[in-house]
């Protein structure tokens, strides 16, 4: 079979990754940064799915049929777990609420003031520091290799395989020559508050309070085409302000770690061939915003499809 090399070491390019591996693909990475230090790290990292329609659905649907067997995988880094997804508005019970274990519309005496309707729901979350170790490790003991290097252009690439993967989130702005791309700044807290049973969702005001197997993470900010990749005091203080009217324990919590990113945004994702030479073709596979989690194992099913069909003809 032949090499496939995979740019990018993200959640996005790892799922891609092991997933050509697993088809019997023998598998190259070349990336910049490594897990820990790519945006992939900074996330909630809740499969989040209520908006999406068409192929985002679908996608987020093959991950779900992933994710919920790695809830029962010990150091996967992946959870399920409890949570209030609230809505400013009345909301259409979600899609997918018989392809989770639980899922119950929350009676209106219930909902936080200022909400009009909202779920309890049993979804599967990712601890990314957990996770993208477990990818990383699934990746290499199968024979995978990571290469560290920066591209300046595809075409660098070119005759190093038949089909790459591109993979590079943010990055594809220059690399792809994609001005469609661009960041959306993103900021974290882990803390520690074991007393936090029940996860809490609202994506209006960006309220995200999410225990997973490393802590409970707190956030966030959503800040289009910035590129400061700082941790801000004073957006860490805007967001703990918002978490503790909910859950007034977490005025003041324990620190563990912060956490800041760009979502790599893009009006749709880009997940499409295009040929660099008559031998190579490249799979584009970035922009998948805020959802990058939510849509990996799905966009990876479609990368191996994608791949096959090219290799096909090539023969
Ligand atoms: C604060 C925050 C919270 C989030 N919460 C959630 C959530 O709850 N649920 C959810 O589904 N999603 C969430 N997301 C979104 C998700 O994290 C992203 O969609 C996802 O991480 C994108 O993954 P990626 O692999 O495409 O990009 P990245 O993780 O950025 O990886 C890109 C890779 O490409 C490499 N690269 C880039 N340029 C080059 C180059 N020129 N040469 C070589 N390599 C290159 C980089 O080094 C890196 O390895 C959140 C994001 C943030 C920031």
């Amino acid at each position: 079979m032949p090499d496939i090399l995979v740019i990018g070491s993200g959640v996005i390019g790892l799922s891609a990754a092991l997933n050509l591996q697993a088809a019997g693909y023998p598998t190259r990475i070349l990336t910049r940064d490594l897990p820990p230090s790519t945006t992939s790290m900074a996330a909630g990292a809740l499969w989040s799915a209520t908006q999406l329609d068409g192929k985002l659905r679908t996608w987020a649907e093959a991950s779900l049929r992933r994710y919920l067997p790695l809830t029962e995988v010990a150091g996967s880094g992946v959870t399920l777990q409890r949570f209030r997804e609230v809505y400013a508005e009345p909301t259409p019970t979600p899609w997918y609420h018989d392809q989770i274990p639980f899922c119950k519309r929350i009676d209106e005496p219930d909902l936080p003031r200022g909400m009009r309707d909202g779920y309890l729901m049993d979804a599967p979350i990712v601890a990314p520091p957990i996770y993208l170790d477990y990818l990383q490790s699934q990746f290499e003991s199968a024979g995978g290799t990571i290469e560290t290097r920066r591209l300046q252009s595809l075409d660098e690439v070119a005759d190093e395989a038949p089909v790459i993967v591109n993979c590079s989130g943010v990055g594809a702005r220059e690399l792809a020559g994609d001005e469609a791309v661009y960041p959306i700044r993103g900021q974290t807290m882990l803390v520690t508050a074991p007393q936090i049973r029940e996860g809490f969702m609202y994506s209006g005001d960006i309220i995200h309070i999410f225990p997973r197997a490393d802590g409970v993470l707190l956030g966030g900010v959503k800040k289009a085409h910035d590129w400061d990749q700082t941790i801000d005091p004073a957006i860490a203080a805007a967001f703990l302000e918002k978490c503790a009217r909910v859950e007034p324990s977490l005025a003041a919590p324990k620190i563990l770690r912060q956490f800041s990113g760009l979502r790599p945004g893009r009006h749709e994702v880009r997940l499409e061939v295009e040929k660099l030479s008559p031998s190579c073709a490249v799979i584009h596979n970035y922009g998948h915003a805020a959802i990058g989690y939510t849509l990996s194992w799905g966009c990876a099913e479609e990368v191996l499809a994608l791949a096959q069909e090219h290799l096909g003809t090539l023969k």
